[in-house]
């Protein structure tokens, strides 16, 4: 029989964050319960993107928060994330598109963001690769940029345990026990631990992790590619992340290749994770070679495929369930999970150790999809 204060169940870069920071905290009894290894679901084949424009301002706050730890990261964790602050170039090619924009910018900065709305000159001088032909705009922020998801996730876990807190990997948890209306521990693959406070931190299988306890978690899977281009550049000059808003095609340098992706409207919601190359034979190759004409004729060196926590709003889930006592959200990231991690794991750690947060994060309580109090994340790649 194992006990612990706390049981946080997926080591994702989530999970770990929280662990992380509760043992930072002063609770030093942190188990981690990880189905396979640590970093082996959505955060192993993550972009490592790490932007600050949003549409709301709860996102947009999560991410700035999240900027000043990454830019501090290996002072705090004693491992390198490898953050890279070479900006995130958004392109508008409609007139409502600017318009959204626009008024994005200006809660942006309204909340003390550096960031702009460019002409297309300026995007291509920035890009130089990049068709412009059909660019109205670009929103650019030369403070968001990218980060290693291994080194992050890797560091989290390393300096939780460096605090105490135990990570037992290949340990599936298979139930949830719930008495009396609260929470009393879990079942796993590798027997009982028990523990007053549960936190459900396992990514696209958040909602499975919620069956265990009788919750209806509104949390989809749903998969998202990665291709890596042959190598191409012989120098590594800084170049921004580039999304292109309507289609939701976007690319960034990775060391000598190019990464990208882009979101298929026709994929299912589910758990399959097997490369769609048709896909990347038509509609992503067609977006592509649209925007860097150069790429029609680069060979793709590998592909990958990933699941996205979605929600309705495009929001995360955090903080507890009213249903069961003791049990914690930290889910539902909608492609944003990565980014949001060192400030997620400093407020769940907050909220479960002294009952209240240094930001609000109550509108990202699970009650706003029952109250129908929600409003969508405009920027939703
Ligand atoms: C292709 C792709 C690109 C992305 N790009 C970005 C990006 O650029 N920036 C960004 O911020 N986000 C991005 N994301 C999203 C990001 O990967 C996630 O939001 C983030 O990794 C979520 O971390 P997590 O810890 O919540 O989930 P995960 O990393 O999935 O961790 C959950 C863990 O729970 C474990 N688990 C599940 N069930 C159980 C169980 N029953 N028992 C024990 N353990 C269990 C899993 O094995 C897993 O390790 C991308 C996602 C994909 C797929």
């Amino acid at each position: 029989m194992a006990k612990a204060e706390v049981i946080v169940i997926g080591a994702g870069v989530v999970g770990c964050s929280i662990a992380y920071h509760l043992a930072k905290l002063g609770c030093r009894d942190v188990t981690v319960l990880e189905r396979d290894y640590i970093g082996s679901g959505s955060t192993g084949v993550c972009a490592g993107g790490i932007r600050q424009q949003f549409s709301t301002e709860i996102n947009i706050t999560l991410s700035m928060e999240s900027v000043k730890f990454f830019e501090r990261f290996e002072d705090q964790i004693g491992h390198p994330a490898d953050f890279r602050r070479h900006g995130y170039l958004i392109l508008a090619t409609d007139e409502g598109e600017m318009e959204s924009f626009r008024r994005n910018v200006a809660l942006q900065r309204s909340l003390g963001l550096d960031v702009r709305i460019i002409s297309p000159q300026e995007v291509k001088k920035l890009v130089p690769q990049l068709n412009v032909e059909d660019v109205l705009g670009a929103a650019y922020c030369p403070t968001d940029g990218y980060a290693d998801p291994h080194s992050v996730v890797q560091g989290f876990a390393g300096a939780a345990r460096e605090l105490g807190v135990r990570i037992h990997q290949e340990t599936e948890v298979t139930g949830i026990d719930v008495k009396r209306g609260r929470v009393a521990g879990v079942s796993t693959t590798k027997g009982k631990f028990y523990a007053p406070i549960v936190v459900n931190a396992a990514g696209p299988y958040a909602a499975q992790i919620g069956k265990m306890a009788g919750l209806d978690i509104p949390v989809r899977p749903s998969k998202r590619h990665i291709f890596a281009t042959e190598p191409i550049f012989s120098t590594q000059d800084p170049a921004p992340m580039v999304i292109d808003f309507h289609n939701g095609f976007w690319f960034r340098r990775e060391g000598p290749c190019i990464i990208f992706g882009m979101r298929n409207p026709d994929e299912p919601e589910g758990f399959d994770k097997t490369v769609d190359w048709d896909f990347l034979a038509d509609s992503l190759a067609q977006a592509a070679c649209h925007r860097l004409p150069f790429i029609a004729d680069v060979g793709i060196m590998r592909g990958q495929a990933g699941l996205h926590s979605d929600t309705l709003d495009y929001h995360a889930i955090l903080g507890p369930v009213p249903e069961v006592e003791g049990f914690y959200l930290a889910c539902g990231f909608s492609g944003h999970g990565f980014m949001h991690s060192p400030a997620v794991g400093r407020l769940m750690a907050e909220l479960i150790l002294q009952g209240k947060t240094s930001m609000d994060i109550s509108p990202l309580r699970i009650e706003r999809f029952k109250l129908g109090r929600y409003t969508k994340e405009g920027y939703f790649i």
